[in-house]
């Protein structure tokens, strides 16, 4: 099912890197190899980001409605072999086969929702202050898109920017993240089984070789990024120096509060899943729980309890494993905070208690199953501890008050807040994103993702030229 080489796919063909380079994907639950990629240098790139330049304009030239019906097939083909795309998902991060189905089915309905644009895609009609003139304002394509993502959640990661883009009649390149090569080559082969060849093509690579010469090509016409806000902060000023639409979707230090009226039940197991779930690997994962004084030490005993016999996947890497393991040290661990004695990258599910709030460990988002508890007096200091972070992505509150749902809501510093659940990620109806260092002001999915991947034309018509 994963071929031992995973080629870049350009133009609806497989191709070699053409410096002949492989890179090493090793499976994280075990470490064994699961395939090797092509190491995409500038030159790969360049042929990739050409072909799309190729294919945009007769692309552009389909319908909205006819693009929107090739993005309901993509679906429809996505659904048809969900199995088997979880299965090469499950094997490339770790996760669970449950996991990995959950999110190729978020994926399929990604690219349902989308496709419904094709019978809107509303523009708008305004007014003038010269008669006889008809004004319209038109949404456009934007060109080449190129699209950077993360692994965490790989399919729902491609189909969120590359269903909008090539639905908004864009042609793009994909940089899928070096942990996930293979369902990137699934999700593009697939794609390229329905669209024309070129307007959906897939580089591999590493970040810096691969990532870069796609940020700073002067035939990119828009950026789109999910992923750390230290490589958003990079790609925002390379991007920014040649004026490109450059969209990041960045890292979170995601707060969920505990008041001491919640149903300490529910918050146990919605703090468990929103910490734990995916190994803590979710931009919109609870990496902090502030609880109320009054039921600390109860919340804690059994958040702790649950998180002890807590079953979650390996993180994607050694590397990633070490960082967090460092990142821990002089840490006071309540439980786990080691790695597991088996072959792979697991580290046991781990809460940590009195890290000072500007202790680095508080505002370092650590991408991997750790949690940290913080105790409050009330929701004066909650929401001041919540909102004292360099990020503001997703946020949740426990409790049975109405006022204080209401203030916590008004008052967080976040583009998602939940009341009594955890700290979700988002539908596909749902545009999502967050303010800060947690994105440039940008929504994903939604019908906000049309102002992502489109541009704004406005139209004067003048009906008689004598009367102008
Ligand atoms: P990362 O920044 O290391 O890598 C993301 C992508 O960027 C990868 O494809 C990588 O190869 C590429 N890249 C790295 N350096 C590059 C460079 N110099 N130029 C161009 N591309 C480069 O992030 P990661 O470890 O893959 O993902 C984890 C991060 O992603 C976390 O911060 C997480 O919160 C964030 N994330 C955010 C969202 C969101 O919607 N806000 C969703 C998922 C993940």
């Amino acid at each position: 099912m994963i071929p031992a080489e995973v080629p870049n796919l350009i133009e609806g063909r497989a191709v070699p890197p053409k410096g002949g380079e492989w890179f090493e994907k090793r499976r994280p639950d075990s470490g064994e190899l699961l395939c090797t990629a092509a190491r995409s240098r500038e030159a790969d790139v360049s042929a990739a980001i050409a072909a799309a330049a190729r294919a945009r304009r007769g692309w552009a030239a389909h319908t909205p409605v006819g693009r929107g019906e090739i993005v309901r097939e993509l679906a429809l083909a996505l659904r048809a072999r969900r199995e088997e795309a979880a299965e090469i998902v499950a094997a490339e991060t770790g996760k669970s086969m449950e996991l990995a189905l959950g999110e190729t089915d978020a994926a399929v309905e990604m690219g349902f929702f989308v496709a419904g644009e094709g019978r809107r895609l509303y523009g708008r009609t305004t007014t003038s202050a010269m008669p006889n003139r008809t004004v319209m304002a038109t949404r456009r394509p934007i060109g080449v898109a190129g699209l950077i993502v993360s692994f965490n959640t790989p399919l729902p990661n491609y189909a969120w920017k590359a269903f909008p883009a090539v639905f908004c009649g864009n042609a793009a390149v994909l940089k899928p993240s070096e942990h996930t090569p293979a369902s990137a080559a699934f999700f593009g082969e697939l794609c390229n089984e329905l669209l024309p060849p070129g307007v959906l093509n897939v580089v591999h690579g590493l970040g810096p070789e691969a990532g870069t010469p796609l940020v700073e090509s002067g035939e990119v016409d828009l950026v789109s990024f999910t992923g750390s806000a230290e490589t958003g902060r990079w790609i925002a000023e390379s991007g920014g120096r040649r004026l490109a639409k450059v969209v990041l979707e960045l890292g979170g230090k995601n707060a969920l509060v505990v008041c001491d009226d919640a149903d300490l039940d529910r918050a146990v197991e919605w703090s468990l899943a929103s910490a734990f779930s995916n190994a803590g690997q979710r931009c919109a994962a609870a990496s902090r729980i502030v609880v109320f004084d009054p039921v600390y030490d109860d919340f804690r005993e059994r958040f702790a309890a649950g998180a002890r016999s807590y079953e979650t996947g390996p993180v994607i890497s050694e590397a990633s494993l070490q960082r967090i393991l460092a990142a821990l040290d002089g840490a006071n661990v309540v439980v786990g905070g080691e790695r597991l004695d088996r072959p792979g990258w697991w580290l046991a599910p781990t809460v940590v208690e009195d890290a000072p709030a500007d202790a680095e460990l508080s505002s370092t988002e650590l991408f991997g199953p750790v949690a940290i508890l913080y105790r409050v007096r009330d929701l004066e200091e909650a929401i001041a501890l919540v909102n004292d972070s360099p990020y503001g992505l997703t946020s949740a509150i426990h409790t049975a008050s109405l006022h204080r749902a209401m203030r916590f809501v008004d008052e967080v510093e976040a583009g998602v807040v939940v009341v009594n659940g955890g700290t979700h990620g988002s539908e596909p109806h749902m545009g999502f994103g967050g303010v800060k260092q947690s994105g440039t002001g940008w929504r994903e999915a939604g019908i906000e993702a049309l102002d992502v991947y489109t541009e704004w034309k406005y139209v004067n018509l003048i009906a008689d030229p004598a009367k102008t």
